[in-house]
């Protein structure tokens, strides 16, 4: 049958049913039951308008009361959906900032997961009094970096703006030019002096900077109180370099009546150099070689939730924690708890680079990461129309932490019949499970170093399944 075009005709769009008839009809029930009416009359007003729309190109495309329940459904099903979610990271790099940095120690998670109901979090059980927050880190972070004390924050760079703020207190601070980076996300050496309240005095060139350079500021700043190093993280500078060795310029400070304050940014509390990862300073080195105040991460190198740690003098420790700033840039009762968890685990007789999932995967030695990587090959070797096979790589710290150390590994190499690498890869970050790679040569790479055990199986059928 074919219907006659009739100029006569209502306009089709009046064919459609109003929003309260829809809702009003009982296959509409389930929907209202679950979503609330407010949101299923919402989704049903956009439903109507899309149909219109329709209706406009196809006169005869009139949607059943089914068919806009059906599409009411679909749009409150996605607005219900997680937008935040695990992913596999197969992509080699350790701290991985896009993917929330360091993955935390299961003791780490117990904590967090003990004290998200009501905890003695800002209360002296004995007393009954009120006490600190910081109570249950402070003194961890002293014990575990030898400072004399120690105080943890949002972040890092909420560490060294609240340093600046409260140790400078206006006054100029004193950076070399080699050391004004911008570190990522916006967090700019340069803008976080000025955001502090104080005047930046720039000493000798972006390549070279010399004590004396520091000495001819300190003469045309006599009010200058801090000077402010800065681990150059990402960014690395080779050839015609050079800068005071930090415990001649913590010497200089101390001789001007100057404090040196570091941003050292991935904050390393163990020593790697014995596998083979020495070129990261170390935050117990910064201490003994006279920085009174050392800034790190906590979701960094150390391995634990995002926090900002300073440790150091105690009188300076004493100042941030009593500067407003301090309040406003405060750890929640997660990261408290995370944060003591994850430090615990760097007392002896606790292995850190055993228990800290971030260590253990730096340090991982490449027989291991390469039974991991035959263990998936062996899974996925009959996946139809895909060729696999091995390839040696390299990883990445991450994180801004040691930029030019090459962590030697191996990757599940994998090449498509059917879809394009660009595609494949498309494929594994949002399928069920999603797997983040990355493309080398046409090739797309799943990297074994960042990888647990617990994961091959899983990773095993999103590979079969994008596939
Ligand atoms: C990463 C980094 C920061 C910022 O740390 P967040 O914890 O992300 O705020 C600051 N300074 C240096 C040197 C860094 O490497």
């Amino acid at each position: 049958m074919t219907a006659t075009p009739d100029v006569e005709a209502p306009d089709p769009r009046r064919q459609l049913p109003a929003v309260g008839v829809i809702c009003a009809d009982p296959a509409a029930q389930p929907l209202t039951a679950r979503f609330g009416s407010a949101a299923v009359v919402a989704a049903l007003r956009t439903v109507l308008g899309e149909a219109r729309a329709q209706l406009r190109v196809d006169p005869r495309a009139v949607p059943t009361i089914a068919d806009l329940l059906a599409s009411g459904g679909r749009i409150l099903e996605d607005g219900a959906r997680e937008t935040l979610f695990p992913v596999i990271n197969a992509t080699g790099v350790v701290i991985h900032t896009n993917l929330g940095r360091a993955p935390l120690a299961p003791e780490a998670l117990a904590a967090m997961q003990a004290v998200a109901s009501y905890s003695n979090l800002e209360m002296n059980l004995e007393t009954g009094r009120r006490a600190s927050r910081n109570d249950h880190v402070d003194a961890l972070i002293a014990e575990i970096s030898g400072a004399e004390a120690g105080l943890a924050v949002n972040n890092c760079a909420g560490a060294v703006l609240l340093a600046l703020a409260a140790v400078a207190e206006g006054a100029p601070v004193i950076v070399s030019r080699g050391e004004l980076v911008e570190i990522g996300g916006g967090f700019r050496v340069p803008d976080v002096v000025a955001q502090s309240g104080s005047r930046l005095v720039e000493v000798g060139a972006t390549n070279r900077t010399h004590l004396r350079d520091y000495e001819q500021a300190v003469r045309d700043h006599p009010e200058a109180r801090v000077i402010l190093r800065t681990h150059p993280s990402n960014f690395r500078m080779t050839g015609f370099t050079s800068a005071p060795a930090l415990d001649a310029l913590a010497h200089f400070a101390h001789a001007h009546s100057l404090l040196l304050v570091e941003d050292l940014g991935g904050g390393a509390l163990v020593d790697l150099g014995p596998y083979g990862i020495a070129d990261e300073p170390m935050v117990q080195a910064s201490l003994r070689a006279g920085v009174d105040l050392v800034l790190f991460s906590g979701d960094k190198l150390l391995g634990g939730p995002q926090a900002g740690i300073a440790a150091g003098r105690r009188d300076l420790v004493d100042r941030l924690g009593r500067h407003p700033l301090a309040r406003a840039l405060r750890l929640d009762k997660l990261s408290v708890a995370a944060l003591a968890a994850t430090l615990r685990l760097y007392r002896p007789p606790a292995n850190p680079t055993q228990r800290i999932p971030v260590l253990r995967m730096l340090t991982e030695t490449l027989s291991a990461i390469a039974a991991r990587a035959d263990a998936l090959l062996a899974l996925v070797a009959d996946v139809p129309a895909l060729d696999v096979g091995l390839q040696d790589t390299q990883g990445y710290a991450g994180g801004g932490a040691m930029p030019m150390l090459e962590l030697p590994g191996r990757a599940l190499a994998l090449r498509s019949h059917r879809f394009s690498p660009d595609d494949l890869a498309r494929r594994l970050r949002t399928g069920a499970t999603q797997v983040l790679g990355r493309i080398e040569r046409d090739v797309v790479l799943l990297e074994l170093r960042t990888v647990s055990d617990a994961e091959i199986a899983v990773l095993a059928a999103a590979i079969a399944e994008a596939a």
